[in-house]
């Protein structure tokens, strides 16, 4: 193409997109275990919703998703006012990005954690902070965000892809002094024992974002909600897309947050699912940070019983030749020598231990 065709905005020289986790086609029959998703599908209720509403898809949907945020408010005991939804949660942060951030106001992060905040910051134009942590074990480094001097902070928690959970108490002490907007990326949090809701009350500079990809089986529908301020809720409107959320995505995330029923099953076999991976790498000796999040990471030892990159990312190889794909984060010395593995239903990690535990059996015959 003629170069004078393609003259890119100043802004995206050097830019790269985010990556995500390998889509596998569908009839290869792999074990995907590498993209955070749940292995059951969603509630009944949200294909009953989404049928009745495909005869009215020759209208607009409601621009504000109102039904949707009065749904989610009561959810939580707060009001509309406090909540926006967008399209998966990834929409609500680069609402963020756009929002409160430009050549002057920067923006931080934790790194490693979720790489899409780079990409999102690199297309806005503006300085990105990374903020390391403290040690091996991703314990957070209040200081240094503190100091930061960045006017938005993505504190994802629980972390990914660690999966590890920080307390109120350090949130807290976070939200005390941080200057700018403290967003904390909870996509996770339904599988932890605590999240930050409580601090909402105590905090104006608080946002929280959660999506219904993981713990509501809706990753496909493309639905996620930030809550926070109205005064904060009432500038990301101004930013965001007219019908940032289709009509099926509203009555289909609407009829899921309403069966909490279903929604508690499917919460309970997962996180039990979890606890049962962990005791394996626990008998096998193998050192993971605990998980609050509905995967774990874990570093897998060779037949010296050390762990380092090549191990990692053998044993990545021959999970995938076995059809079951997890997930390899090679850049990093945090995480090259770990894999993140998402928890699937009983029968797909049933699997999983019987592989990994051939695998360690075939190491010690090398
Ligand atoms: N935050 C984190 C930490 C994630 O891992 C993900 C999923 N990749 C998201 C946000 C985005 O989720 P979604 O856009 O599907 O709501």
């Amino acid at each position: 193409m003629n170069k004078n065709h393609l003259r890119l905005s100043k802004r995206l020289c050097g830019h790269h997109a985010y990556l995500p986790g390998e889509q596998p086609k569908s009839n290869l029959q792999v074990i995907k275990l590498n993209t955070n998703e749940n292995p059951y599908p969603p509630s009944p209720s949200v294909q009953a919703a989404i049928n009745q509403e495909i005869a009215l898809l020759n209208l607009y949907p409601n621009p504000i998703s109102g039904d949707l945020r009065e749904v989610i408010a009561d959810m939580h005991g707060l009001q509309a006012s406090q909540i926006i939804v967008g399209n998966g949660s990834d929409d609500l942060l680069n609402l963020c990005v756009r929002t409160f951030s430009d050549d002057e106001l920067k923006v931080g992060m934790l790194h490693p954690s979720y790489s899409l905040y780079e990409v999102l910051t690199s297309v806005q134009g503006s300085e990105l902070i990374r903020v390391k942590f403290n040690d091996k074990d991703f314990t957070l480094n209040i200081a240094d965000i503190l100091a930061s001097g960045t006017n938005l902070f993505f504190l994802t928690n629980p972390h990914a892809p660690s999966g590890k959970a920080y307390g109120l108490t350090q949130l807290r002490r976070l939200l005390k002094d941080y200057k700018g907007l403290l967003v904390i990326d909870e996509a996770y949090a339904d599988f932890a024992p605590k999240n930050a809701l409580p601090l909402l009350k105590e905090y104006e500079n608080l946002i929280i974002t959660r999506t219904l990809s993981k713990s509501y089986s809706l990753a496909g529908l493309r639905i996620g909600y930030a809550i926070g301020n109205p005064r904060i809720i009432e500038e990301l409107d101004k930013v965001r897309e007219v019908y940032n959320v289709d009509r099926l995505a509203q009555v289909g995330a609407k009829a899921a947050l309403l069966d909490q029923k279903y929604f508690n099953e499917c919460l309970k076999k997962v996180i039990d699912q979890r606890d049962l991976l962990a005791k394996v790498f626990e008998e096998l000796g193998w050192p993971f940070i605990p998980s609050a999040a509905n995967f774990i990471f874990v570093q897998p030892l060779g037949i010296n019983g050390q762990a380092s990159a090549k191990t990692a990312a053998n044993l990545f190889h021959y999970l995938l030749e076995n059809k079951i794909l997890v997930r390899y984060f090679p850049k990093h010395p945090l995480t090259e020598s770990y894999l993140r593995i998402s928890i699937g239903n009983p029968s797909q990690m049933n699997k999983v231990v019987e592989s990994i535990k051939e695998w360690t059996k075939k190491e010690k015959q090398r």
